[in-house]
Protein backbone atom coordinates (compact mmCIF):
# COMPACT_ATOMS: atom_id res chain seq x y z
CA UNK A 1 0.00 0.00 0.00
CA UNK A 2 1.17 3.18 -0.84
CA UNK A 3 1.00 6.18 2.13
CA UNK A 4 -0.05 9.43 1.04
CA UNK A 5 2.24 12.47 2.63
CA UNK A 6 -0.27 12.84 5.34
CA UNK A 7 -0.39 9.05 6.77
CA UNK A 8 3.59 9.07 6.62
CA UNK A 9 3.48 11.74 8.97
CA UNK A 10 1.16 10.18 10.84
CA UNK A 11 3.44 7.08 10.68
CA UNK A 12 6.16 8.87 11.84
CA UNK A 13 4.74 10.57 14.89
CA UNK A 14 3.29 7.13 16.35
CA UNK A 15 6.52 5.12 15.45
CA UNK A 16 8.17 7.62 18.21
CA UNK A 17 4.98 6.77 20.38
CA UNK A 18 5.79 3.32 19.42
CA UNK A 19 9.62 3.61 20.54
CA UNK A 20 8.80 4.74 23.86
CA UNK A 21 7.00 1.76 24.34
CA UNK A 22 9.41 -0.44 23.44
CA UNK A 23 12.18 1.07 25.48
CA UNK A 24 10.18 0.59 28.72
CA UNK A 25 12.22 -1.80 30.64
CA UNK A 26 9.76 -3.40 32.72
CA UNK A 27 6.03 -3.01 33.53
CA UNK A 28 3.13 -2.28 31.76
CA UNK A 29 1.79 -6.16 31.64
CA UNK A 30 5.18 -7.32 30.20
CA UNK A 31 6.68 -10.32 32.93
CA UNK A 32 9.78 -12.47 32.93
CA UNK A 33 8.34 -15.53 34.04
CA UNK A 34 4.77 -16.85 33.46
CA UNK A 35 4.43 -16.88 37.57
CA UNK A 36 5.05 -13.22 38.14
CA UNK A 37 2.47 -12.51 34.71
CA UNK A 38 -0.49 -14.36 36.18
CA UNK A 39 0.17 -12.94 39.77
CA UNK A 40 -0.40 -9.86 38.03
CA UNK A 41 -3.14 -10.19 36.37
CA UNK A 42 -5.05 -11.95 39.27
CA UNK A 43 -4.71 -8.70 41.00
CA UNK A 44 -5.72 -6.68 38.40
CA UNK A 45 -9.21 -9.08 38.41
CA UNK A 46 -9.49 -8.38 42.24
CA UNK A 47 -9.67 -4.57 40.97
CA UNK A 48 -11.67 -4.48 38.13
CA UNK A 49 -14.24 -6.68 40.04
CA UNK A 50 -14.42 -3.79 42.44
CA UNK A 51 -14.64 -1.19 39.49
CA UNK A 52 -17.73 -2.77 38.06
CA UNK A 53 -19.09 -2.50 34.03
CA UNK A 54 -18.11 0.83 33.46
CA UNK A 55 -14.66 0.58 33.97
CA UNK A 56 -15.31 -2.66 31.33
CA UNK A 57 -16.47 -0.05 28.94
CA UNK A 58 -13.74 2.32 29.28
CA UNK A 59 -11.35 -0.47 28.75
CA UNK A 60 -13.10 -1.97 25.56
CA UNK A 61 -13.10 1.87 24.37
CA UNK A 62 -9.45 2.74 24.98
CA UNK A 63 -8.25 -0.64 23.45
CA UNK A 64 -10.77 -0.11 20.59
CA UNK A 65 -9.31 3.21 20.57
CA UNK A 66 -5.54 2.44 20.31
CA UNK A 67 -5.98 0.16 17.68
CA UNK A 68 -7.46 2.72 15.32
CA UNK A 69 -4.60 5.37 16.29
CA UNK A 70 -1.78 3.23 15.58
CA UNK A 71 -3.28 1.05 12.82
CA UNK A 72 -0.66 2.22 10.16
CA UNK A 73 2.35 2.35 12.70
CA UNK A 74 1.32 -1.17 14.44
CA UNK A 75 0.98 -2.45 11.38
CA UNK A 76 4.17 -1.70 9.83
CA UNK A 77 6.06 -3.00 12.83
CA UNK A 78 4.23 -6.62 13.08
CA UNK A 79 4.81 -6.79 9.16
CA UNK A 80 8.79 -6.27 9.88
CA UNK A 81 8.84 -8.53 12.78
CA UNK A 82 6.80 -11.45 11.50
CA UNK A 83 8.17 -11.05 8.10
CA UNK A 84 3.75 -12.80 6.74
CA UNK A 85 1.13 -11.45 4.99
CA UNK A 86 0.62 -7.87 3.68
CA UNK A 87 1.51 -4.47 4.85
CA UNK A 88 -2.20 -3.25 4.42
CA UNK A 89 -4.23 -6.07 5.65
CA UNK A 90 -2.16 -5.61 9.06
CA UNK A 91 -3.39 -2.52 8.97
CA UNK A 92 -7.48 -2.55 8.32
CA UNK A 93 -7.01 -5.76 10.64
CA UNK A 94 -6.55 -3.01 13.39
CA UNK A 95 -8.73 -0.45 12.12
CA UNK A 96 -11.53 -2.59 11.91
CA UNK A 97 -11.25 -3.72 15.59
CA UNK A 98 -13.81 -1.64 16.87
CA UNK A 99 -16.65 -4.46 15.54
CA UNK A 100 -15.50 -6.73 17.93
CA UNK A 101 -18.26 -6.64 20.86
CA UNK A 102 -17.72 -5.44 23.93
CA UNK A 103 -20.09 -4.94 27.20
CA UNK A 104 -23.11 -3.94 25.32
CA UNK A 105 -23.12 -7.97 23.90
CA UNK A 106 -23.29 -9.35 27.32
CA UNK A 107 -26.69 -11.84 27.94
CA UNK A 108 -28.85 -10.67 30.97
CA UNK A 109 -32.16 -12.89 30.80
CA UNK A 110 -34.83 -12.39 33.47
CA UNK A 111 -37.98 -14.46 34.39
CA UNK A 112 -40.40 -12.72 35.90
CA UNK A 113 -43.43 -14.44 37.77
CA UNK A 114 -45.84 -14.54 40.35
CA UNK A 115 -42.98 -15.90 43.01
CA UNK A 116 -40.49 -13.42 42.24
CA UNK A 117 -37.57 -12.92 39.83
CA UNK A 118 -34.86 -15.01 38.48
CA UNK A 119 -31.90 -13.61 36.65
CA UNK A 120 -28.87 -15.38 35.01
CA UNK A 121 -26.34 -12.86 35.29
CA UNK A 122 -22.82 -13.68 33.21
CA UNK A 123 -19.66 -13.69 35.81
CA UNK A 124 -16.38 -14.00 34.86
CA UNK A 125 -13.76 -16.98 35.32
CA UNK A 126 -11.20 -15.05 36.52
CA UNK A 127 -7.46 -15.06 34.80
CA UNK A 128 -7.68 -16.78 31.06
CA UNK A 129 -4.72 -17.82 29.58
CA UNK A 130 -4.63 -16.96 26.47
CA UNK A 131 -2.37 -18.25 23.28
CA UNK A 132 -2.18 -16.20 19.70
CA UNK A 133 -1.14 -16.87 16.76
CA UNK A 134 1.80 -15.52 14.45
CA UNK A 135 -1.25 -15.02 11.59
CA UNK A 136 -2.60 -11.38 13.29
CA UNK A 137 -0.57 -11.17 16.40
CA UNK A 138 -1.88 -7.38 17.52
CA UNK A 139 -5.67 -7.98 16.16
CA UNK A 140 -5.99 -11.60 18.02
CA UNK A 141 -4.36 -9.80 21.05
CA UNK A 142 -6.60 -6.49 20.57
CA UNK A 143 -10.12 -8.68 20.26
CA UNK A 144 -9.34 -11.16 23.14
CA UNK A 145 -8.79 -8.03 25.68
CA UNK A 146 -11.77 -6.69 24.59
CA UNK A 147 -14.16 -9.96 24.84
CA UNK A 148 -12.40 -11.27 27.70
CA UNK A 149 -12.70 -7.86 29.70
CA UNK A 150 -16.25 -7.38 28.95
CA UNK A 151 -16.97 -10.19 30.72
CA UNK A 152 -14.92 -9.15 33.67
CA UNK A 153 -11.76 -11.39 33.42
CA UNK A 154 -8.20 -10.36 33.07
CA UNK A 155 -5.87 -12.07 30.81
CA UNK A 156 -2.62 -13.54 30.32
CA UNK A 157 -1.09 -13.92 26.78
CA UNK A 158 1.44 -16.50 25.53
CA UNK A 159 1.40 -14.68 22.20
CA UNK A 160 3.90 -16.37 18.93
CA UNK A 161 7.53 -16.38 19.62
CA UNK A 162 7.99 -14.88 16.45
CA UNK A 163 5.59 -12.04 16.81
CA UNK A 164 6.75 -11.81 20.46
CA UNK A 165 8.05 -7.98 20.39
CA UNK A 166 4.76 -6.80 18.46
CA UNK A 167 2.82 -8.22 21.55
CA UNK A 168 4.84 -6.60 23.94
CA UNK A 169 4.28 -3.43 21.99
CA UNK A 170 0.26 -3.58 21.60
CA UNK A 171 0.47 -5.26 25.67
CA UNK A 172 2.78 -2.13 27.04
CA UNK A 173 0.58 0.37 25.14
CA UNK A 174 -2.84 -0.89 26.52
CA UNK A 175 -2.21 -0.96 29.79
CA UNK A 176 -0.40 2.15 29.65
CA UNK A 177 -3.77 3.29 28.29
CA UNK A 178 -6.39 1.66 30.33
CA UNK A 179 -4.26 2.76 33.47
CA UNK A 180 -4.56 6.17 32.58
CA UNK A 181 -8.19 5.97 31.91
CA UNK A 182 -8.95 3.72 35.12
CA UNK A 183 -6.38 3.52 37.00
CA UNK A 184 -6.15 -0.07 37.05
CA UNK A 185 -2.85 -1.79 35.94
CA UNK A 186 -1.74 -5.31 34.50
CA UNK A 187 -5.45 -6.42 33.38
CA UNK A 188 -3.91 -7.52 30.36
CA UNK A 189 -0.63 -9.35 30.90
CA UNK A 190 2.14 -11.62 29.40
CA UNK A 191 5.39 -13.22 29.47
CA UNK A 192 8.49 -11.91 27.67
CA UNK A 193 9.84 -14.90 26.25
CA UNK A 194 7.00 -17.39 25.35
CA UNK A 195 8.05 -20.98 25.30
CA UNK A 196 6.05 -24.27 25.10
CA UNK A 197 7.04 -24.21 29.08
CA UNK A 198 5.25 -20.92 29.96
CA UNK A 199 2.79 -22.30 28.08
CA UNK A 200 2.57 -25.06 30.27
CA UNK A 201 2.61 -23.07 33.43
CA UNK A 202 -0.28 -21.42 32.18
CA UNK A 203 -1.78 -24.70 31.97
CA UNK A 204 -0.83 -26.01 35.41
CA UNK A 205 -1.22 -22.71 37.50
CA UNK A 206 -4.43 -22.72 39.93
CA UNK A 207 -4.96 -19.31 39.25
CA UNK A 208 -5.26 -19.58 35.57
CA UNK A 209 -9.21 -20.85 35.43
CA UNK A 210 -9.74 -21.16 31.48
CA UNK A 211 -7.15 -20.92 28.25
CA UNK A 212 -8.34 -19.44 25.26
CA UNK A 213 -6.27 -20.87 22.09
CA UNK A 214 -6.45 -19.57 18.85
CA UNK A 215 -3.78 -21.59 16.73
CA UNK A 216 -3.02 -25.03 14.72
CA UNK A 217 -3.61 -28.56 15.61
CA UNK A 218 -0.08 -29.02 17.89
CA UNK A 219 -1.44 -26.16 20.15
CA UNK A 220 -5.13 -27.42 20.15
CA UNK A 221 -3.98 -31.27 21.23
CA UNK A 222 -1.61 -29.48 23.75
CA UNK A 223 -4.35 -27.03 25.56
CA UNK A 224 -7.37 -30.33 25.10
CA UNK A 225 -4.78 -32.35 27.13
CA UNK A 226 -3.86 -30.30 29.72
CA UNK A 227 -6.46 -31.22 31.76
CA UNK A 228 -7.19 -27.16 32.12
CA UNK A 229 -10.89 -26.31 30.76
CA UNK A 230 -10.08 -24.88 27.47
CA UNK A 231 -12.07 -23.38 24.35
CA UNK A 232 -10.48 -23.59 21.25
CA UNK A 233 -9.83 -21.95 18.16
CA UNK A 234 -8.31 -24.57 15.65
CA UNK A 235 -7.15 -24.64 12.30
CA UNK A 236 -9.70 -24.97 9.17
CA UNK A 237 -9.41 -25.60 5.70
CA UNK A 238 -12.49 -23.60 3.98
CA UNK A 239 -13.22 -24.89 0.81
CA UNK A 240 -15.50 -22.85 -1.78
CA UNK A 241 -18.48 -24.56 -4.53
CA UNK A 242 -19.15 -22.73 -7.77
CA UNK A 243 -21.97 -24.30 -9.14
CA UNK A 244 -23.70 -23.53 -12.75
CA UNK A 245 -26.06 -20.76 -11.06
CA UNK A 246 -23.68 -18.53 -9.63
CA UNK A 247 -22.72 -15.45 -11.10
CA UNK A 248 -19.32 -16.47 -12.11
CA UNK A 249 -17.64 -12.50 -12.57
CA UNK A 250 -18.90 -11.51 -9.10
CA UNK A 251 -17.38 -15.08 -7.55
CA UNK A 252 -14.16 -14.77 -8.98
CA UNK A 253 -14.02 -11.43 -7.75
CA UNK A 254 -14.95 -12.17 -4.22
CA UNK A 255 -12.91 -15.71 -4.29
CA UNK A 256 -9.82 -13.47 -4.74
CA UNK A 257 -10.55 -11.16 -2.49
CA UNK A 258 -10.83 -13.93 0.20
CA UNK A 259 -8.05 -15.46 -0.66
CA UNK A 260 -5.26 -13.45 -1.31
CA UNK A 261 -5.82 -10.93 1.79
CA UNK A 262 -3.28 -11.34 3.95
CA UNK A 263 -1.29 -13.41 1.65
CA UNK A 264 -4.20 -16.12 2.38
CA UNK A 265 -3.21 -16.10 6.30
CA UNK A 266 -6.74 -16.10 7.64
CA UNK A 267 -8.09 -19.19 9.00
CA UNK A 268 -11.11 -18.64 7.44
CA UNK A 269 -9.84 -17.58 4.27
CA UNK A 270 -10.74 -19.77 1.19
CA UNK A 271 -8.19 -22.91 0.66
CA UNK A 272 -9.76 -24.59 -2.70
CA UNK A 273 -12.34 -24.36 -5.10
CA UNK A 274 -14.69 -26.76 -6.58
CA UNK A 275 -16.52 -25.94 -10.09
CA UNK A 276 -18.92 -28.05 -11.49
CA UNK A 277 -18.17 -29.32 -15.34
CA UNK A 278 -21.08 -27.18 -16.98
CA UNK A 279 -19.32 -23.63 -15.89
CA UNK A 280 -15.57 -25.07 -15.50
CA UNK A 281 -13.76 -23.24 -18.40
CA UNK A 282 -16.13 -20.07 -18.00
CA UNK A 283 -14.49 -19.84 -14.28
CA UNK A 284 -11.71 -20.08 -15.36
CA UNK A 285 -12.00 -17.14 -17.19
CA UNK A 286 -13.43 -14.95 -15.06
CA UNK A 287 -11.18 -15.57 -12.23
CA UNK A 288 -8.20 -14.58 -14.62
CA UNK A 289 -10.01 -11.88 -16.02
CA UNK A 290 -10.59 -10.24 -11.58
CA UNK A 291 -6.62 -11.06 -11.52
CA UNK A 292 -5.77 -14.45 -10.69
CA UNK A 293 -2.90 -15.53 -11.94
CA UNK A 294 -2.68 -19.36 -13.66
CA UNK A 295 0.19 -21.92 -12.83
CA UNK A 296 0.73 -24.37 -15.48
CA UNK A 297 0.93 -28.02 -14.57
CA UNK A 298 4.78 -27.82 -14.19
CA UNK A 299 4.74 -24.25 -12.50
CA UNK A 300 2.38 -26.32 -9.53
CA UNK A 301 4.49 -28.90 -9.26
CA UNK A 302 7.95 -26.45 -8.35
CA UNK A 303 5.65 -24.83 -6.09
CA UNK A 304 4.76 -27.91 -4.50
CA UNK A 305 7.69 -29.15 -4.04
CA UNK A 306 9.00 -25.66 -2.06
CA UNK A 307 5.85 -26.02 -0.42
CA UNK A 308 5.45 -29.05 1.42
CA UNK A 309 8.33 -31.04 3.39
CA UNK A 310 8.85 -34.15 5.09
CA UNK A 311 8.24 -33.06 8.90
CA UNK A 312 10.31 -35.09 11.51
CA UNK A 313 7.85 -37.76 11.65
CA UNK A 314 7.95 -37.90 7.72
CA UNK A 315 4.89 -36.77 7.15
CA UNK A 316 3.98 -33.69 4.25
CA UNK A 317 3.56 -30.32 6.34
CA UNK A 318 3.47 -27.15 4.91
CA UNK A 319 6.90 -25.28 4.64
CA UNK A 320 6.74 -22.51 7.14
CA UNK A 321 9.49 -20.28 4.82
CA UNK A 322 6.37 -20.25 2.77
CA UNK A 323 3.21 -19.80 4.98
CA UNK A 324 1.93 -15.66 4.06
CA UNK A 325 4.66 -14.70 1.32
CA UNK A 326 3.65 -12.97 -2.05
CA UNK A 327 3.08 -14.45 -5.36
CA UNK A 328 6.40 -13.03 -6.40
CA UNK A 329 7.88 -14.17 -3.36
CA UNK A 330 6.50 -17.71 -3.88
CA UNK A 331 7.24 -17.75 -7.67
CA UNK A 332 10.82 -17.14 -7.00
CA UNK A 333 11.26 -20.07 -4.23
CA UNK A 334 9.58 -22.42 -7.30
CA UNK A 335 12.44 -21.08 -9.35
CA UNK A 336 9.86 -19.35 -12.12
CA UNK A 337 9.64 -16.11 -13.56
CA UNK A 338 6.60 -14.44 -15.57
CA UNK A 339 3.99 -13.69 -12.62
CA UNK A 340 3.28 -9.86 -12.58
CA UNK A 341 4.47 -7.84 -9.80
CA UNK A 342 1.36 -6.95 -8.17
CA UNK A 343 -0.62 -10.51 -8.91
CA UNK A 344 -2.37 -11.53 -5.48
CA UNK A 345 -2.75 -14.26 -6.06
CA UNK A 346 -2.04 -17.71 -8.22
CA UNK A 347 -3.85 -20.62 -9.23
CA UNK A 348 -3.51 -23.95 -10.75
CA UNK A 349 -5.81 -26.68 -12.10
CA UNK A 350 -5.49 -29.44 -10.11
CA UNK A 351 -7.51 -33.13 -8.64
CA UNK A 352 -9.09 -33.40 -5.46
CA UNK A 353 -6.16 -35.12 -3.78
CA UNK A 354 -3.50 -32.78 -4.33
CA UNK A 355 -1.78 -31.39 -1.22
CA UNK A 356 -2.49 -27.94 -2.07
CA UNK A 357 -6.33 -29.25 -1.66
CA UNK A 358 -6.18 -31.56 1.14
CA UNK A 359 -4.18 -29.22 3.77
CA UNK A 360 -3.91 -25.80 4.89
CA UNK A 361 -1.53 -24.61 2.77
CA UNK A 362 -2.32 -20.40 4.58
CA UNK A 363 -0.70 -18.68 1.19
CA UNK A 364 -2.01 -17.07 -2.04
CA UNK A 365 -2.01 -20.17 -4.35
CA UNK A 366 -5.28 -21.65 -4.31
CA UNK A 367 -6.34 -24.79 -6.54
CA UNK A 368 -9.26 -25.17 -8.30
CA UNK A 369 -10.80 -28.61 -8.86
CA UNK A 370 -13.11 -29.45 -11.60
CA UNK A 371 -16.08 -31.77 -10.07
CA UNK A 372 -19.09 -33.55 -12.50
CA UNK A 373 -21.84 -31.84 -10.12
CA UNK A 374 -23.01 -30.56 -7.09
CA UNK A 375 -22.96 -33.66 -5.11
CA UNK A 376 -19.66 -34.36 -5.98
CA UNK A 377 -18.39 -30.40 -5.21
CA UNK A 378 -20.15 -31.12 -1.82
CA UNK A 379 -18.39 -34.26 -0.94
CA UNK A 380 -15.10 -33.09 -2.00
CA UNK A 381 -15.94 -29.99 0.14
CA UNK A 382 -16.72 -32.27 3.12
CA UNK A 383 -13.65 -34.05 2.62
CA UNK A 384 -11.15 -30.92 2.18
CA UNK A 385 -12.76 -29.50 5.50
CA UNK A 386 -12.11 -32.37 7.49
CA UNK A 387 -14.41 -31.78 10.05
CA UNK A 388 -12.46 -28.96 11.32
CA UNK A 389 -15.96 -27.19 11.17
CA UNK A 390 -14.65 -23.80 10.65
CA UNK A 391 -15.74 -21.92 7.10
CA UNK A 392 -16.85 -23.00 3.97
CA UNK A 393 -18.01 -21.04 1.00
CA UNK A 394 -20.72 -21.65 -1.90
CA UNK A 395 -21.32 -19.03 -5.25
CA UNK A 396 -24.43 -19.81 -6.20
CA UNK A 397 -28.56 -19.08 -6.26
CA UNK A 398 -29.95 -22.68 -5.82
CA UNK A 399 -31.39 -22.50 -2.27
CA UNK A 400 -31.56 -26.63 -1.88
CA UNK A 401 -27.74 -26.36 -2.68
CA UNK A 402 -26.94 -23.66 -0.36
CA UNK A 403 -28.84 -25.46 2.20
CA UNK A 404 -27.47 -28.30 1.78
CA UNK A 405 -23.47 -28.11 1.57
CA UNK A 406 -24.77 -25.78 4.78
CA UNK A 407 -25.90 -28.28 6.68
CA UNK A 408 -23.60 -31.60 5.45
CA UNK A 409 -20.41 -29.26 6.06
CA UNK A 410 -22.08 -27.93 9.37
CA UNK A 411 -19.22 -24.99 9.70
CA UNK A 412 -19.28 -22.45 12.41
CA UNK A 413 -19.01 -19.57 9.40
CA UNK A 414 -20.76 -20.53 6.23
CA UNK A 415 -21.04 -17.77 3.52
CA UNK A 416 -23.36 -17.85 0.29
CA UNK A 417 -22.02 -15.60 -2.39
CA UNK A 418 -19.50 -13.63 -0.45
CA UNK A 419 -15.70 -13.19 0.30
CA UNK A 420 -14.83 -15.31 3.19
CA UNK A 421 -14.01 -11.88 4.70
CA UNK A 422 -18.23 -11.48 4.60
CA UNK A 423 -18.08 -14.11 7.63
CA UNK A 424 -16.63 -11.97 10.03
CA UNK A 425 -18.49 -8.23 9.49
CA UNK A 426 -16.47 -7.41 6.63
CA UNK A 427 -18.75 -6.63 3.54
CA UNK A 428 -21.36 -8.74 5.56
CA UNK A 429 -23.53 -8.19 8.20
CA UNK A 430 -22.03 -9.21 11.89
CA UNK A 431 -19.62 -8.62 14.43
CA UNK A 432 -15.37 -9.30 14.04
CA UNK A 433 -13.41 -11.56 16.17
CA UNK A 434 -9.96 -13.01 15.23
CA UNK A 435 -11.11 -16.33 17.56
CA UNK A 436 -13.51 -18.91 15.48
CA UNK A 437 -13.96 -20.97 18.53
CA UNK A 438 -14.15 -24.67 16.19
CA UNK A 439 -12.74 -27.40 18.22
CA UNK A 440 -14.66 -27.51 20.99
CA UNK A 441 -18.23 -26.63 19.37
CA UNK A 442 -18.79 -23.02 20.06
CA UNK A 443 -19.04 -20.41 17.65
CA UNK A 444 -17.31 -16.71 16.57
CA UNK A 445 -15.97 -15.60 19.97
CA UNK A 446 -17.83 -12.72 21.76
CA UNK A 447 -18.08 -11.51 25.50
CA UNK A 448 -20.50 -14.48 26.55
CA UNK A 449 -18.11 -17.13 26.13
CA UNK A 450 -16.27 -15.95 27.93
CA UNK A 451 -18.32 -16.03 30.93
CA UNK A 452 -20.11 -18.25 33.44
CA UNK A 453 -24.15 -18.40 34.26
CA UNK A 454 -25.00 -17.30 37.81
CA UNK A 455 -28.33 -17.69 38.33
CA UNK A 456 -29.90 -15.07 41.16
CA UNK A 457 -33.44 -16.00 42.51
CA UNK A 458 -35.62 -13.48 44.49
CA UNK A 459 -38.17 -15.06 46.24
CA UNK A 460 -41.48 -12.48 46.38
CA UNK A 461 -44.26 -14.97 47.91
CA UNK A 462 -43.33 -18.20 48.70
CA UNK A 463 -45.01 -20.52 46.97
CA UNK A 464 -47.04 -22.87 48.82
CA UNK A 465 -47.69 -26.36 47.00
P1 LIG B 1 0.70 -22.31 15.60
O1 LIG B 1 -0.15 -23.46 16.01
O2 LIG B 1 2.06 -22.57 15.08
O3 LIG B 1 0.88 -21.33 16.85
C1 LIG B 1 -0.22 -20.84 17.60
C2 LIG B 1 0.22 -20.60 19.02
O4 LIG B 1 0.44 -21.83 19.68
C3 LIG B 1 1.53 -19.85 19.15
O5 LIG B 1 1.47 -18.97 20.25
C4 LIG B 1 2.56 -20.96 19.35
O6 LIG B 1 3.69 -20.50 20.03
C5 LIG B 1 1.77 -21.93 20.20
N1 LIG B 1 2.13 -23.34 20.05
C6 LIG B 1 2.29 -24.02 18.92
N2 LIG B 1 2.50 -25.34 19.18
C7 LIG B 1 2.47 -25.46 20.53
C8 LIG B 1 2.61 -26.55 21.46
N3 LIG B 1 2.80 -27.80 21.04
N4 LIG B 1 2.50 -26.29 22.78
C9 LIG B 1 2.27 -25.05 23.22
N5 LIG B 1 2.14 -23.96 22.41
C10 LIG B 1 2.23 -24.17 21.10
O7 LIG B 1 -0.15 -21.49 14.56
P2 LIG B 1 0.16 -20.13 13.76
O8 LIG B 1 1.03 -20.42 12.60
O9 LIG B 1 0.54 -19.08 14.70
O10 LIG B 1 -1.31 -19.83 13.23
C11 LIG B 1 -1.86 -20.55 12.16
C12 LIG B 1 -2.78 -21.65 12.59
O11 LIG B 1 -3.73 -21.17 13.52
C13 LIG B 1 -3.59 -22.18 11.43
O12 LIG B 1 -3.79 -23.55 11.58
C14 LIG B 1 -4.88 -21.41 11.51
O13 LIG B 1 -5.99 -22.00 10.91
C15 LIG B 1 -5.05 -21.34 13.01
N6 LIG B 1 -5.86 -20.17 13.38
C16 LIG B 1 -7.11 -20.39 13.80
C17 LIG B 1 -7.90 -19.31 14.13
C18 LIG B 1 -9.32 -19.51 14.58
O14 LIG B 1 -9.92 -18.52 14.98
N7 LIG B 1 -9.89 -20.70 14.54
C19 LIG B 1 -7.41 -18.01 14.04
C20 LIG B 1 -6.10 -17.83 13.62
C21 LIG B 1 -5.32 -18.93 13.29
Amino acid sequence: MELNTKEMEIAYKQSHTQAAFMDLNEGYGVFDTAAQAIVAAHEAFGSLDQKGSTARKTIVEAVKGLCQEFAVAWGRFEIQETGVGRFEHKVEKLQIIPLVQGVESLDNHAMIGDCGVTFEQPVAWGVIGSITPLTHVIPTIAANIINMVAAGNTVVFNPHPNGVRSAILAIRAFNYRIEEVTGLKNVATMVKNPTVESFNELCAHPLVRLLSVTGGPGVVKAALNSGKQALCAGPGNPPVVVDETADLDRAAEQILLGAAYDNNLLCIGEKEIFVVDAVFDLFIAAFKKAGAFQLNDAQMAAMTKVAFLKDKNGNMAVNRDCVGRSPSVLAKLAGFTGVPADCQLLFAVTDADHIFVQEEQMMPVIPVVRVANIDEAISQAKRAEKGCQHSAMIHSHNTLSINRMSRELNTTIFTQNGSCLAGLGIGGEGYLSFTILTNTGQCISTPNVFTRKRRFVSVHAPYAI
